[in-house]
């Protein structure tokens, strides 16, 4: 097919040209004197993007699940209980990790389509008055469902409560993209990954632990090898790693920070803000709902609902194959119920309207009864008049 394929699931992300050129080097030696040169002012400056200056962050050869174990395995003891909501397909597998890992998953279901809630949270917090809850597994940024729960008001739960439970963060969706504060929000363990916000290939877990986490870690005694903490801190204080590092990789992060950091978080945030509201102003005027329910609405992802006898399947199988469009698939429960747009990492306006041109094709070739341009109009008089 002509032309090139329009990439808008939510991860993999599209990669800069200037990212993927960096990645374009020879192979060298991750022992040699200048390694640290690449590695430490990389751990250095992800801090900015975790919004930390007491924190460590970390590079995992791996991906964002496998920061959802480092977490657990480094700062848990065995059969510890910890606390999460489950409201979507990634806060399922975390729990669902979690059991496997052996540890006492206390689940609340939530509907599709909501957050983390606040209320309910604080209640339950308040009501272990013996500290069982070792943890609060917090899912910022539901990808499947396109719901960005309130981590700040995590926090203000957990000191409201006067809880001593730890906070783990998956923003592996959120950090690069929207409001990300790990020290404001007095996070202990934030997840991230490479192929979302950081615009890059699959294959690094991007972590940040905070001075509590890492003296916890110090203490507990749950089994870890290749995600040990200990070994990373050991190696990285010299600007090593314990086991051979992607080289392409990092020189793809350095470049994929030093372009967030010129462009500025608080400027990404409102770009993905305002690329976020254009295409909840197309759903509207679609006729469609959003997965997500008001007040939780991503500015990463959206999830749109096709009418009940409809099947969203055809119309990201019409996407891909008549239009070149990639559209993400609904998850698990919500399979063949949405499909869902990524509009995070590299994108802008006209791109995103590209998408939106092509989800109406594919919505009209699935009958789903739209006014052709409809969602393209409103998305148009959006961004020219936020722009
Ligand atoms: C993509 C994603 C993950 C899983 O990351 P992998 O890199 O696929 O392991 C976890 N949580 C959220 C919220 C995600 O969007």
């Amino acid at each position: 097919m002509a032309g090139r394929n329009h990439l808008f699931v939510p991860g993999p992300t599209n990669s800069p040209h200037a990212v993927l050129s960096a990645m374009h080097v020879p192979m060298e030696d991750h022992r040699s004197p200048i390694f640290p040169d690449l590695l430490k002012p990389i751990l250095e400056d992800l801090k900015k993007i975790f919004r930390t200056e007491t924190g460590q962050t970390f590079v995992f050869p791996a991906t964002g699940t496998a920061g959802w174990e480092v977490a657990l395995t480094n700062l848990l003891n065995p059969g510890d209980k910890v606390l999460i909501y489950r409201f979507g397909q990634f806060g399922h597998l975390w729990a669902d990790m979690a059991r496997k890992l052996g540890f006492d998953v206390e689940l609340h279901e939530i509907e599709w389509g909501k957050g983390i809630p606040l209320d309910h949270l604080e209640a339950r917090l308040k009501q272990d008055a013996a500290h069982e809850i070792k943890a609060v597994l917090a899912t910022h940024n539901e990808t499947s469902t396109g719901v960005t729960s309130d981590i700040g008001g995590v926090r203000k739960a957990l000191d409201a409560a006067k809880h001593p439970a730890q906070l783990y963060v998956d923003g592996v969706s959120s950090i690069a993209s929207i409001e990300f504060r790990f020290d404001d929000w007095g996070v202990d363990a934030a997840v991230s990954g490479s192929q979302k916000g950081f615009m890059l290939p699959a294959g690094a877990a991007i972590l940040a632990f905070s001075q509590k986490a890492l003296a916890i870690a110090e203490t507990t005694t749950y089994p870890r090898a290749f995600f040990s903490l200990k070994d990373q801190i050991n190696t990285n204080k010299d600007g090593y790693t314990p086991y051979t590092p992607s080289t392409p990789m990092l020189h793809g992060l350095r470049k994929a920070i030093d372009l967030l950091l010129e462009e500025g978080l608080d400027n990404i945030h409102a770009r993905h803000h305002r690329l976020a509201e254009g295409v909840r102003r197309a759903v509207a005027v679609w006729g469609l709902k959003t997965c997500a329910q008001d007040g939780f609405h991503s500015d990463t992802v959206t999830a749109i609902v096709v009418p009940a006898d409809k099947d969203a399947r055809q119309v990201i199988g019409t996407a891909f194959h008549k239009y070149n469009l990639s559209l993400g698939a609904g998850l698990s429960e919500v399979a063949g119920k949405v499909f869902r747009i990524g509009h995070l990492g590299d994108l802008n306006e006209v791109s995103l309207l590209g998408a939106l041109a092509g989800v109406e094709m594919a919505l009209l070739d699935s009958g789903i009864d739209i006014k052709p341009g409809s969602g393209v109009g409103a998305a148009v008089e959006y961004y020219r008049n936020a722009l």
